[in-house]
């Protein structure tokens, strides 16, 4: 199985290469070369002069093509991947929403069976839990109901149950958090800190035991307080000052973009980590739609590009595809496309501890790859070697 792909511009994505060429054998990429090169008896995909780049890595994702994770079915896991593979994303890490604990055992059931039989969408890096260890106050769309402390009892019932989990997000200032932190660190789990009321004090000690990013940075998360006259940093300064990974849902509705600009100028592209964060709606149409699992998720509304709660006071998740994420990097936050797709790509690698063989294309990787023009359309999406999606449409 020998694959190349000629005349596009590759970006590695720390520099661009124009009418590179990329060699493929078994799914590995095996070079990649300034100029074109014989490599006999192999399929020849011509890029045709667009841009060719590492596949899309969404760290926090929950659904899309109106299925969610959370539904109980391996059809729907193979579903998401599959919508998202055709945006460009090749790998991604499923998210569960907060939920009684037979719920999230369930799911880690049907995230192995679905990862098994995953031929024809992004790959999974494990399983994400979303809660339920959070503030209360911090809730944003996630259900009260499920919310609580964390529980030694009960988390460790879940690490025992299956090895498939990859990375948690706590609130780190509940009773317990930090403890919890201590163990996810030791089983190698990315620890996340995520609806939360922290304050720096909080953070600190939850960084210096094991939690190093920042879920959905801004969102359902702590900024300055003041507890009568005197000022305390958040969760928000925390990330900023402290060395920490942060993720940010850039689907242009969820943080404007002085607030894009801003993260960017104090993070920069090594740190930050961009995610759809998607729910169910994502590569649907607007209008009504459900968050979390068909029979106890919430109802909410699709308009304006993002998910609501019906009464309009807060997101419930974005219908965002990795695409417009890149886009929106480069369109409203005026960032180059290079660290755009950085940020998509080797950025989230590195923070999943993939980056051995993903996020960027350079000889040994797997050759999971995207092909997309100068709108950053996709035109085509290749993993291990393999084109999974072809656009149809005809280029004018
Ligand atoms: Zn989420």
């Amino acid at each position: 199985m020998k694959v190349k792909i000629i005349n596009g511009t590759i970006i590695t994505p720390y520099r661009y290469i124009r009418d590179g060429t990329i060699l493929i054998e078994n799914g590995i990429i095996i070079g990649i070369e300034t100029r074109d090169m014989d490599f006999p008896d192999s399929d020849v995909i011509d890029a045709e002069g667009h841009y060719v780049a590492p596949g899309f890595i969404d760290l926090h994702i929950h659904g899309g093509g109106g299925h969610d994770f959370m539904d109980g079915s391996v059809d729907a896991f193979l579903k998401i991947a599959e919508t998202h593979a055709q945006y460009g994303t090749t790998a991604m890490v499923p998210t569960t929403l907060t939920a009684e604990k037979e719920h999230l055992l369930e799911t880690l059931d049907f995230y192995e069976k679905a990862n098994a039989a995953n031929a024809n969408g992004a790959q999974f890096l494990g399983m994400h839990l979303e809660g339920p260890y959070f503030a209360l106050s911090q809730r944003g769309a996630q259900d009260p109901r499920y919310i609580r402390n964390p529980d030694p009892k009960e988390y460790e019932e879940v690490l025992a149950y299956s090895n498939s989990i990859t990375r948690w997000s706590a609130a780190p200032e509940l009773p317990g958090a930090i403890e919890f932190g201590k163990r996810l660190k030791q089983k190698g789990i990315l620890a996340a800190v995520a609806h939360t009321d922290a304050i720096y004090e909080d953070v600190l000690e939850a960084y210096e035991n094991g939690y190093t990013l920042a879920t959905h940075l801004y969102s359902a998360m702590s900024g300055v307080t003041r507890r009568n006259a005197f000022r305390y940093a958040g969760t928000i300064e925390s990330a900023f000052l402290l060395d920490m990974d942060v993720e940010i849902i850039a689907d242009g509705v969820h943080l404007p973009a002085p607030l894009l600009k801003l993260i960017y100028k104090i993070k920069g592209p090594d740190r930050i980590a961009l995610i759809t964060d998607a729910m169910r709606a994502a590569g649907m149409p607007e209008g009504e739609s459900t968050l979390g699992s068909l029979k106890n998720g919430l109802k909410v509304i699709v308009e304006d590009g993002v998910a609501k709660l019906p009464d309009r006071t807060s997101f419930a998740g974005s219908v965002s595809t990795a695409d417009r994420l890149v886009r929106t990097m480069v369109n409203m936050a005026d960032v180059s496309l290079l660290d755009a797709v950085r940020m998509a790509t080797a950025t989230p690698a590195r923070i999943m501890g993939v980056h051995d063989r993903k996020g960027t294309l350079v000889a040994g990787k797997d050759a999971d790859i995207v092909i997309f023009d100068a709108d950053i359309r996709i035109q085509r999406t290749i993993i291990k070697g393999k084109t999974i999606y072809l656009n149809a449409i005809p280029q004018i």
